[in-house]
């Protein structure tokens, strides 16, 4: 597969479209992005790099780090975080709180807010010190020994993060946040605010196209199983309320982030990051998902 070829065109043809979306401006840092930036950039299993534009500007990578912190309580604690979230779409925004009343505080699944607010409970509770240990864990998978939070980025989240303090409590409310909302809010806004460009990206997601295992240096992860999970919810719940869009039109497993990041894996074959951070009505990258609508169709491979 000539997938340069395939990146270039489809490159070509998004970057000419006059609509970007609209940038995030309810986290203040993101409102201050450049929102003519367009970046993407695929690794192979046999360990091409292919990058074109702004693919080696950071970005806030956002809500893609929810899969990180899942990975990393699914790793340490197996099936039994299921008990405490579920693994079903929610058809509701991502900061939405309806749904935690109906179902008593069990998040829909671990990608909306809530569900990722009892992630970041669990490893909490598990690990001596999770932001640190959940930094080391990202340092490890993208090889990037000196990565940190962004301070300012989780300040400014912070300094206006009404609904999630509010989500947070709410579930403390059904007993399903052990900790204080406090230090389950700060581990919660630092992870969202990690800030890698789109090869990195690329890069610390190998895994989960690789059977659970980095592409680099074939090191386990997560077990096969595991990875194959992950990637049905990225399928499933990746995308907000527009998972399914994302599924019919493009046909791989990711997750999107309101920094305009989103990550995608052809399991077998690529990890490809792509980053604008211009978004559509639904919160997701709005050139971003025409790339990699773009892509699979070119090249005419998506899991289905
Ligand atoms: N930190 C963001 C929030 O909680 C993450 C949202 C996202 O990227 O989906 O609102």
């Amino acid at each position: 597969m000539d997938y340069k070829k395939i990146i270039y065109k489809s490159f070509r043809v998004t970057e000419q479209l006059k609509d970007r979306g609209q940038l995030a401006t309810y986290i203040p840092e993101l409102a201050r992005v450049d929102p003519s930036m367009f970046g993407v950039h695929m690794i192979t299993m046999d360990g091409k790099h292919y990058g074109l534009g702004d693919h080696q500007q950071k970005f806030s990578i956002q809500s893609i780090a929810k899969v990180l912190s899942l990975t990393l309580a699914y790793h340490l604690l197996g099936e039994k975080i299921w008990k405490r979230l579920g693994v079903e779409p929610s058809g509701t925004k991502f900061d939405s709180l309806i749904l935690l009343e109906t179902f008593e505080g069990i998040p829909r699944n671990p990608f909306v807010n809530s569900g990722a607010l009892v992630i970041c409970d669990i490893l909490i509770s598990e690990l001596d010190d999770a932001p640190a240990e959940f930094l080391n864990f990202v340092r490890e998978l993208s090889g990037l020994s000196t990565l940190s939070y962004s301070d300012h980025i989780a300040d400014s989240e912070k300094a206006t993060g009404y609904r999630n303090i509010a989500m947070c409590n709410f579930i403390k409310s059904f007993g399903n946040i052990d900790n204080e909302p406090e230090e389950v809010l700060d581990f919660y806004f630092d992870l969202c605010s990690l800030e890698l460009n789109c090869e990195q990206v690329a890069k610390t997601f190998g895994y989960l196209a690789n059977g659970g295992c980095k592409i680099n240096d074939g090191k386990r992860v997560i077990t096969k199983s595991q990875a194959k999970r992950l990637n049905a919810l990225m399928l499933t719940c990746g995308f907000y309320d527009e998972s399914g869009e994302f599924a019919f039109k493009v046909g791989l497993p990711g997750k999107s982030g309101v920094g305009g990041g989103i990550v995608a894996v052809y399991p077998n074959n690529y990890s490809i990051a792509v980053w604008s951070p211009g978004l559509n009505k639904k919160g997701n990258s709005y050139i971003g998902m025409k790339f990699l609508e773009e892509l699979t169709t070119h090249s005419e491979l998506s899991i289905f």
